[in-house]
Order: structure tokens, then C-alpha cells, then sequence
């Protein structure tokens, strides 16, 4: 064959060819074996697997060193002839296919310690007469095949469709078409041909040695055409799935290569916008955003860095939305504050009943503005009351008047400080804080920010919530608040802060420093039907779809709601209470039924269900050992009895009812002052020792602490032990000293209300308390008789209904347990001293 180019088929592994030119050399001082005059010769062989070495290619095997077939290639070279390559039937191992190849033996090269790289080209088949290892030497009796170039049409036609076909393979599997057209121009046996597109085909060994073994080359192109023909489909179908596939992949990656390149382009034209639409939206934003020096730093940083991480990974989606935060915070937006004082007057009266002193110092605060607008440190308002007493409504209208943003966040129950400041970016889903999310809302750097249940904060091992708080309202340090999040500083401090609260007790200190106080006190009763009148009853009308034509809440109806049906300092519920009559009316209304002009009490359960709550009462008797406190809750203020009994026994002190620290350490302190007044009240000696006093104060479910019960406590105490009643239409508030004087407590005005409503006559009030007595409505103050206290003796002198002396003492027997009678027990059975 007079091929001019080496030609490399892939397709059977460890072949380098078909003969060429350049590699004919080292073969060419190979000769074929010459037969004897029966045709046959005797030449070593070696036994060859996996590779089918066709005539005129060339097969690089590798052999093991040492091994017999090394040795007898070796020989083979020696002779500078050729050796056989014998292949076993793949059916049956310990037989051989009786064809053979002659091949002529090239370069040898070691590939390791172990094997060498013998060059193989295949010259001619021959038919294997007989193989025989005599002597240690393996040979084979051959005979060269002969192989018939006649052609038949039909040979010829299938010899054309082979080469048309091969061509279209080979262009599939991407080698040089052109290289192989010009080897096939020059092919025109048809056993050449069959065995050089065999050779080419990537096609299992068996097929392959079908081939070889076939040696009619008719037969052979015949055996050829279906392979090439199964393995054509085959790549075709493959190309045909692979283009479907990598045009799927195509169009997802194609868009990120293209805008990769734009970005590129746009780098080198000194255009340096993103073609990505988010990354896009985001750098307009940046365009319109005015931001200060260092958020804007950040922002350029993160967008560069953005453009670099690929589009579809979480971390593109982290730098994207922490870029949107920046970007959608306000940094410099601002309202125009309208300091008018009257218009602010006029806002928050419309919007409010009452809250005087609020509004006062509101109006002081708009005063101080427009007297010294550059002033920029806002004051931090704390409004201190019980729910519904108008201070988150009262917040809104600050906001209105001002004409700023209203925004609210609720602090109830935060106790990790990342609440307030936020996460680390490098937390999973991390955010900015509460402080800063609301500030997104608010769309202006100078907001009315309402922070609620400031007295709700926890403190625990995340951090103090407290003290991230501080920064927040310091002004000192809140114009560049660090949130984790952020990692900019942002400015708070054009922010009107204010706070709320149910109570201060429960405001960590170092918070309520900073703050100004104003309380809500609650509203009384007359108060509350005002409130309804003018703001809760039109609100709710509105929100049924109702009129005032279609149906009226007269006063009474008003009070019974507010006495029976809540229980409240403010008027959450009422204002609940009344929405849920009218939407019932509403529905009336949309039944087309008759409609009640105006609710009268009585009908009341028909929309509210039965009462509720029952109003609390003064006792209706002096009684010995029974005292009433003024207590002061979340909900305003209430009355508190006070049990005391005294019986025989060891000197114990017993306290029930859930009674707080403080509470006891009051008792402990009425107790040593009734001690030390003992001789002045005619206290036999050691009666202490011989009686234990049990102090129980009722509805023993609700905890109660706190200082004020004092006095009324060591009343209950004194009456129990001297056997004096206390009158049952006082009440009393004020601390202890254990030499008997009276100290002043707080919620002075909510206590009057609660003694007011309980149906008390007289209350007693610490000397130093006078003054909040202002707060009491004046028309109330009229209707109580408030007796001014400095010490328990004066308190002893307005309550106990008798004189303080020692008048009914249980008998103080040590063995004796049984139960007697000062106070409670009237049906004591004990004798009666003296
Ligand atoms: P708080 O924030 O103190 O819990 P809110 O401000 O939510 O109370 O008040 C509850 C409801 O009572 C609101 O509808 C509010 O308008 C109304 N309200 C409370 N006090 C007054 C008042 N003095 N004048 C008019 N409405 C009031």
C-alpha cells in the first residue's frame, strides 16, 4: 500500500496506525517467512489479546519481560523475520482461531521495570496448521492466507457506501475527513478496505475479530457494512442528544459568558456598569441614593465585589441584598418638622382627652425647637402607664403635629442584643437589626420612633439588649449607631425617641437615666365615659359602617361597660367592649332587623354575655385584725385586704398569699414596731413569745409585693393583737419605719381612684404624698376624706374603731394548739383574759 500520511485510528485501543511512510523504516529489513513447497513455513508466535493487528497497521502491544512471548519476538528480530500473533477463541480459551497474523516486529521500548512496548505491523492472515512447544520453543505451522481482489458489483456498491459512510463517522468523531478521503481514493481491495474501516470502527473485540477471521474479503465488506452502519447511528443519535443538551446548557450559560464579555468590553471602554438586571437595578439605585462618605464606600466595594461572584451563587444573592439594605435605608431624606405651636396644640387635643401634662410637655418640646431649631439632641420621652392609656395614640399625634414619620417597634420580650444591632453578615440569613428595620420603614432620618416595652427587655447570656438600647438613645453616641449587619455607622440622632412602659420598676437603670418621664395615670370612670363619648364610640361607628342615627351608648350603659364588663386602667377594653355592640348592631342593621334605638344597661348581656367583673367593695363591717391597702397595679389601682391572726403558740411569724420580699420585710417591720410600742398599749410581757401571728392577704393567686402595704399591715397587726376592730370605710397607703413613721409611695392617684370606686370614705395618705393629690380630680377629692399620715400612731388614731389598747388578748398557752380567737375567728371558744 502506498498510503503518504500516518494515519491514526482512535478506535482500537494501543494501535498507532496504519503504515505510513515514517514509520516504514524499521520494518522494511523485515521479510515475510517464504513457504516451503506445501505453502507452509514454521516461525515463533506469541498469543495476542484484546488487539486485532490487521494487515498493513501497525499495533504497539505490550509484553511482559521475560516472558515467552518476549522471548519469541526476540527471536523473531533476531532472524530479521517475522513472527505469528495468535488469538484465543473468545467461546472457548483453550482453543485458538486457526488465523493468525504475520507481522514483522519493530522498536522495543521499556514502559516500566516489568514491560516493554513492542511495535507490531500486521503484513499478512495466515491459516494456523499447527502449534507446538517442543523443545521450550513455542512455534507455528502457517500458511499465508490467500485473499480473492474479485470484485462483484454488489461489492463494489456496498465498497462505495462504506467509504461515503466512513467519511460521515469519521467527521463525527472529529478526525481529519480530508486525510481519510485521500487514504480511501487509494483503497481499492476490498479486504483492505474492510479491514482498514474495521480497524478505524470503535466496536467491541468480538466484532472485530469477525472480522479478522473472515478471509473472503466479499464476506468481510459484507460482515463490515451493518457495524458501520449500527455505530453511525449510534454517533448520531449521540450528537443529536448531546446538541439538545448543550443547547439547553447553552442558553444558561450563554447568558453569563455573553454578559461576562460585555462586562469585559465595558471594563475596556471605561463603561463600567453590570449587564446583569439586578446587579443593574442596583447600581441605579446606588446613582440616585445620596449616601454619606462611608456607607457610600461600602457600597462601591460590595458592588465590585459583586460583579466579580457569579450570578446564580447564594453568596451574589448575600452581597445583593445586604447592597439593598444600604440602599433602601434613609441616610439623608428628611421631613420638614411644622413647629407651630398652636397647630400642635390643636392636633393633640383633637386627637386626645386629658394626658395634660403630656401634652404640656410636648408643646414645651415643639417650643424649644422653633426657639433653637439647630438644637439637635433630642430629648428621650418615656411615657409610663398602663396599657390603653393613650400612649401609643399620643406618640402618633406627636408625629402628626410634627408633621414627621410615626414608626414603632415592640422591645417586649427581646433578650439578645442581636434583636437590636443585628447579625454578622457572616451568619446565615442574617439581617440588621430591630432598630434599623424600622428605620426603613420610617423613609426619613428624623422619624417619631416609638420603642414599646422598654420594660420588657430581658437580659441573658446573647448579650445585653440593654445596652445596645443605651447607644440607640444616647445622644452622645447614637449619631453613628453600629448595627452588626450594616458594618457603616448610621446617624439616629435627628430620631425623636420615645419610649414606653407599664411600669418603671422594671426599666433597667442605666435606660431610665437617659429618660424623661411622663406618666399616664388612667382614667377614672368619669374620664373614660368622656374618652368614649368623644373618641372611642365615633371611631367604632366608623369602623361598623353605623351612624350615630342608627344607635347611642347612653352614660349608664357606659359605666356599666366599664365597671362590670373591664377591669382596666385604660380603655383598651372598654374601647373592645364597644366595637364588638356595634358590629353587632351593624349586623342587625345588615338583616334589615329592627334596630335598638339606644343600648340600655339591662340589654347589655345580649351583646356582652354576662358580667365580667365585680366591682371591688370596702367591708361592710369593722372587723378585728382586717385591713384595707391601696395597692397600685399594672391595671391602676386596687383594694387590698389585709388578714392578720394571732393564736397561741411559739412566737412564729407565718406570711401566705404570695407575698413578695419586699412585702415581708414590711410585715417584719410592722411587727418590731408593734414590739416596740408594747408597753404603750398595755401588751402583756412575753406575748410575743407565746402567740404565732399568721399575716394572709387575700386572692392568694396574683403575687404581690412592694413597700406601700406597710402601714396597713402593721394596722391589721395591732388590731389583731390588742382585739380592736379596724373601721371598715378606711383605706391606707405608705411605707413602715420600724419606729413606726409613715414614708411616701408612688401611684398616688391611681390609688385614690381604686379607694374612690370601692365605695372607701377615708383614705389615709403619707404626709409627703399630699401633693400628688393634683393629679385626683377635684370633683373626687371632694367626695373622699384623705387624712394626712406621719406615723402609725396617727394612722392607728384614724383607723382603729377604739383605742389602742390592750383589750381582747388570746391566752397564751404553750400546750395548747388549739384555734383561738383574736381577729378572724370570732367563734374562738378561748377565755377572755382579764
Ligand atoms: P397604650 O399605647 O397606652 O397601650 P393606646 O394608645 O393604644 O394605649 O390606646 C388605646 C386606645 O384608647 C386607642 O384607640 C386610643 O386612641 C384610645 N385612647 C386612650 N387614651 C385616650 C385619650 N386620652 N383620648 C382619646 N383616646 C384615647
Amino acid at each position: 500500500m502506498d498510503q503518504d500520511e500516518f494515519f491514526t485510528p482512535s478506535g482500537s485501543a494501543g494501535a498507532e496506525g496504519f503504515t505510513g511512510t515514517a514509520n516504514m523504516e524499521q520494518f522494511n529489513r523485515i521479510h515475510n517467512r517464504k513457504p516451503d513447497s506445501r505453502g507452509q513455513f514454521e516461525a515463533p508466535f506469541a498469543f495476542l489479546q484484546e488487539q486485532i493487528i490487521f494487515p498493513n497497521m501497525v499495533v504497539s502491544v505490550e509484553l511482559e519481560m521475560g516472558s515467552g512471548a518476549l522471548e519469541n519476538v526476540l527471536a523473531a528480530l533476531e532472524e530479521k523475520s517475522t513472527i505469528i500473533g495468535v488469538y484465543f477463541d473468545p467461546e472457548n480459551d483453550s482453543n485458538y482461531i486457526p488465523v493468525g497474523i504475520e507481522a514483522a516486529v519493530g522498536s522495543i521500548t521499556p514502559v516500566s521495570g516489568e514491560h516493554v512496548k513492542v511495535l507490531l505491523q500486521g503484513r499478512r492472515r495466515v491459516t494456523i496448521e499447527e502449534l507446538s512447544f517442543a523443545n521450550d520453543k513455542a512455534s507455528v505451522v502457517a500458511k499465508p492466507a490467500r485473499e480473492s481482489a474479485r470484485k462483484t458489483e454488489e461489492t463494489l456498491a456496498k465498497m462505495r457506501l462504506i467509504k461515503k459512510q466512513i467519511i460521515d463517522y469519521a467527521e463525527l468523531r472529529g478526525y481529519s475527513a480530508v486525510n481519510l478521503s485521500r487514504a480511501l481514493d487509494n483503497i481499492d481491495h476490498p479486504g483492505f478496505l474492510s479491514d482498514f474501516v474495521g480497524a478505524l470502527l470503535d466496536i467491541p473485540f468480538e466484532d472485530r475479530l469477525d472480522l479478522f477471521f473472515e478471509l473472503n474479503p466479499a464476506k468481510r465488506i459484507s460482515l463490515l457494512l451493518p457495524l458501520l452502519f449500527s455505530e453511525l447511528h449510534m454517533l448520531r443519535l449521540e450528537a443529536e442528544i448531546q446538541s439538545r443538551v448543550q443547547s439547553e446548557m447553552d442558553n444558561m450559560q450563554r447568558e453569563a459568558y455573553l454578559r461576562e464579555k460585555m462586562n469585559q468590553i465595558q471594563k475596556e471602554l471605561g463603561d463600567t456598569k453590570s449587564t446583569d438586571p439586578d446587579v443593574r437595578q442596583l447600581e441605579e439605585l446606588f446613582e440616585k441614593t445620596e449616601l454619606p462618605p462611608e456607607p457610600e464606600a461600602a457600597v462601591k466595594k460590595e458592588l465590585e465585589r459583586l460583579k466579580a461572584t457569579p450570578g446564580l451563587s447564594p453568596e451574589s444573592g448575600m452581597i445583593q441584598s445586604y447592597l439593598r439594605w444600604i440602599l433602601e435605608l434613609p441616610w439623608s431624606q428628611q421631613t420638614v418638622d411644622n413647629l407651630d405651636i398652636r397647630h400642635a396644640e390643636k392636633v393633640l387635643d383633637e386627637n386626645h382627652y386629658g394626658l395634660k401634662k403630656a401634652k404640656d410637655r410636648i408643646l414645651e418640646y415643639l417650643a424649644v425647637r422653633s426657639l433653637k431649631p439647630k438644637r439637635d439632641r433630642q430629648p428621650i420621652l418615656c411615657f409610663v402607664g398602663a396599657p390603653g392609656t393613650g400612649k401609643t395614640s399620643l406618640g402618633k399625634s406627636i408625629a402628626s403635629a410634627l408633621e414627621r414619620k410615626f414608626v414603632r417597634v415592640s422591645l417586649g420580650g427581646v433578650h439578645d442584643e442581636a434583636e437590636i444591632r443585628g447579625h454578622r453578615r457572616t451568619y446565615i440569613g442574617a439581617m440588621p437589626g430591630r432598630i434599623l428595620q424600622t428605620m426603613r420603614k420610617a423613609e426619613a432620618i428624623n422619624p417619631v420612633f416609638m420603642l414599646d416595652e422598654i420594660d420588657k427587655l430581658n437580659a441573658d447570656f446573647q448579650g445585653d439588649p440593654a445596652s445596645a438600647l443605651l447607644e440607640v438613645l444616647d445622644p452622645e453616641q447614637n449619631y453613628a449607631f453600629s448595627d452588626h449587619y450594616l458594618e457603616v455607622p448610621y446617624d439616629l440622632s435627628k430620631v425623636l425617641f420615645i419610649t414606653t412602659a407599664n411600669t418603671v420598676a422594671s426599666i433597667p437603670p442605666a435606660l431610665l437615666d437617659r429618660m424623661e418621664l411622663i406618666e399616664f395615670p388612667g382614667y377614672i370612670e368619669e374620664e373614660k365615659i368622656a374618652i368614649a363619648r368623644q373618641f372611642l364610640i365615633p371611631e367604632q361607628l366608623l369602623q361598623s359602617g353605623l351612624d350615630e342615627d342608627n344607635v347611642t351608648l347612653p352614660d349608664e350603659t357606659l359605666s356599666v361597660i366599664i365597671r362590670s364588663y373591664t377591669y382596666e386602667a385604660g380603655v383598651r377594653n372598654l374601647e373592645r367592649e364597644i366595637g364588638s355592640i356595634l358590629r353587632k348592631v351593624a349586623r342587625l342593621k345588615s338583616e334589615g332587623k329592627e334596630l335598638p334605638v339606644a343600648i340600655a344597661p339591662e340589654s347589655l348581656s345580649t351583646y356582652l354575655g354576662s358580667e365580667e367583673f365585680f366591682q371591688q367593695s370596702a367591708e361592710a363591717n369593722d372587723e378585728v385584725g382586717l385591713a384595707t391597702a391601696i395597692a397600685w397595679t399594672e391595671n391602676g389601682g386596687e383594694i387590698m385586704p389585709v388578714e392578720v391572726a394571732v393564736f397561741s403558740g411559739k412566737g412564729n411569724l407565718q406570711m401566705t398569699g404570695q407575698i413578695g420580699e419586699i412585702m415581708q420585710e414590711s410585715a417584719q417591720a410592722a411587727l418590731s414596731y408593734l414590739k416596740s410600742r408594747a408597753e404603750a398599749f398595755e401588751i402583756p410581757e412575753d406575748f410575743f413569745e407565746d402567740v404565732d401571728i399568721h399575716i394572709h392577704v387575700p386572692e392568694g393567686s396574683i403575687p404581690k409585693d412592694g413597700p406601700s402595704a406597710g402601714i396597713t399591715l402593721a394596722t391589721a397587726l395591732t388590731s389583731a393583737v390588742l382585739g380592736v376592730p379596724v373601721r371598715h370605710e378606711v383605706a391606707m397607703t405608705g411605707e413602715i419605719t420600724l419606729r413606726g413613721r409613715v414614708l411616701p409611695i408612688g401611684g398616688v392617684r391611681e390609688k385614690v381612684l381604686a379607694a374612690y370606686r370601692a365605695g372607701i370614705k377615708t383614705v389615709l395618705l403619707p404626709q409627703k404624698n399630699l401633693k400628688d393629690l393634683d393629679e385626683v380630680p377635684a370633683g373626687l377629692r371632694e367626695q373622699l376624706k384623705i387624712v394626712a399620715v406621719e406615723h402609725m400612731d396617727e394612722v392607728l388614731d384614724s383607723a382603729l374603731a377604739g383605742q389602742p389598747k390592750f383589750i381582747k388578748p388570746p391566752k397564751a398557752s404553750k400546750n395548747k394548739r388549739k384555734k383561738e380567737a383574736t381577729g378572724v375567728d370570732e367563734t374562738s371558744e378561748g377565755e377572755k383574759p382579764n
